[in-house]
């Protein structure tokens, strides 16, 4: 029988928050059906207005809070409708509990590893303006260039000047940009008609070497005058080492085209953590809390117990930087990644920080593990760090095979980092030994996670 959906669109009513989701919105339920509630936290209770109703649950806004969370911290509204922190109505170290639970969660329901603990969330200092990077889409409103962000699900743009969370030097270096690129008449991109030509502005900082690279993306290759206003960019703002155009005619929501053009510069910035030095190209990827990358990576390294006569494999390795950072301890390090670009720097990376143990390969993991594995390749431990989909079957294999005696698994995504216990697990004799959660994204929803596992020799 059909279930009866027990509220409908436009409804105002009053309910009581009884959980938080993932995605950070406060959950309440009429007669079991599911009420999604942006901006509302466990215990309270809110007048509510439904706006959306589907089969299975609803979603809901709150009209006036009838009683607050002593968790409750003031936010700012326009952000939390943005979405870009969907945390910060509540305490940062309830933020923490909050991660802690989400991967006790999924280390119970997919990993099926109930009793394996979880320690505290290693929290930020600085939980707020700590962002190096931001990719900003730009618009025309109403005659004048803006930076905003696209509000939850869509692509409306809330207007911003402070983006609470980035680095407020990025922030002022968007208006800068932006005056700049008035002068010179520059359209932004329109993307329903998918006409104009300007459609990102990418700043990232170092607040370490005070060193800044802007990324202009447009729709066309032809910039009129872009010399011109590479230029006057680095004249008005001293910090910036390289003006990048990138051309992105393609209707995607990928931010970067294929085609680079340096303006000014060689097409990097510099940063330094755990005390190398890197340099950083436009397509690479680069951890967006420098501090707080620091504290995963000291994490990671900490949990291999690394010896001078071990053999490490840095996978998904990036520009190098957990590869550099520990190949002074161990025999030797070799790192496999798919941007090719991120190998052209991870091999810079080496160079200029006298490291000459290390191997960087540009390819597929889930194709180069298998190969290494083959090649007799013996690494005695194994350094994960994917992107949010997880591993691919086919990598946990050849490391099983491989056989390390210790896997340090650094995941950005709770969900797939137990699957992938789980597997590994199944596949081979290994057991998850810590599971240390690190705020790497402070306000946000986000978690980094390191994982020990040993091989259980029998
Ligand atoms: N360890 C690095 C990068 C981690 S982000 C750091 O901390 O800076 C994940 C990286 O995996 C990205 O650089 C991405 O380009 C790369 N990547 C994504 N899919 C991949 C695949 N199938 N094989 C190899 N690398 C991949």
């Amino acid at each position: 029988m059909e279930k009866i959906i027990p509220v409908t669109k436009n409804q105002e009513l009053e309910v009581e928050i009884i959980d938080l989701t993932n995605e950070g919105m406060g959950v309440a339920r009429v007669d079991n059906f599911a009420i999604f509630i942006a901006n509302a936290l466990p215990g309270e209770i809110a007048e509510i207005r439904v706006v959306k109703v589907l089969k299975k649950f609803a979603f809901a806004i709150v009209l006036e809070l009838k009683k607050e969370s002593p968790d409750r911290v003031p936010a700012k509204k326009e952000l939390l409708q943005t979405g870009i922190a969907p945390l910060q109505h509540l305490a940062y170290d309830k933020q923490l509990e909050f991660k802690q639970h989400q991967v006790e969660h999924v280390l119970k329901t997919i990993a099926k590893m109930p009793d394996v603990p979880v320690l505290e969330t290693i929290g930020a200092k600085n939980p707020v303006a700590y962002r190096n990077k931001a990719a900003l889409p730009v618009r025309r409103n109403e005659g004048k260039l803006e930076v905003g962000f696209f509000k939850k699900n869509s692509h409306d743009l809330v207007p911003m000047t402070d983006f609470y969370i980035q680095d407020p030097k990025i922030d002022e270096a968007a208006q800068v940009i932006l005056g700049i690129l008035e002068r010179y008449n520059v359209k932004a991109y329109d993307e329903k008609n998918q006409v104009g030509f300007l459609r990102h502005l990418l700043i990232r900082r170092s607040d370490n070497t005070k060193q800044m690279m802007v990324v202009l993306v447009t729709n066309k290759d032809k910039f009129f005058k872009s010399a011109e206003i590479a230029e006057t960019i680095v004249r008005e703002l001293p910090e910036v080492v390289s003006v990048i155009q990138n051309v992105n005619p393609e209707n995607t929501n990928v931010i970067l085209g294929k085609v680079n053009h340096q303006l000014i510069g060689n097409g990097f910035y510099e940063d330094t953590l755990l005390g190398k030095t890197y340099h950083i190209s436009a397509a690479s990827f680069y951890q967006v809390n420098t501090p707080q990358a620091e504290i995963l990576y000291q994490t990671a390294i900490d949990f291999a117990d690394l010896k001078k006569s071990d053999v490490v494999i840095d996978a998904y390795c990036g520009i190098g930087t957990i590869a550099l950072s520990l190949a002074d301890k161990v025999d030797h390090v070799y790192g496999v990644e798919v941007v090719h670009d991120a190998i052209v720097d991870a091999k810079t990376n080496a160079a200029i920080n006298d490291v000459d143990n290390v191997k960087f390969k540009a390819g597929l993991a889930e194709v180069v593990m298998p190969k290494w594995q083959e090649k007799n390749i013996h690494a005695n431990v194994v350094v994960v760090d994917p992107p949010r989909k997880g591993l691919a079957e086919s990598f946990i294999e050849a490391t099983v095979k491989m056989n390390p005696e210790r896997i340090i698994y650094i995941s950005c995504n709770p969900a797939t980092l137990a699957r992938d216990l789980r597997l590994f697990a199944d596949l081979g004799d290994y057991k998850v030994e810590k599971v240390q959660p690190v705020d790497v994204f402070p306000q946000t929803t986000h978690v980094e996670t390191v994982v020990l596992m040993s091989r259980v020799d029998k």
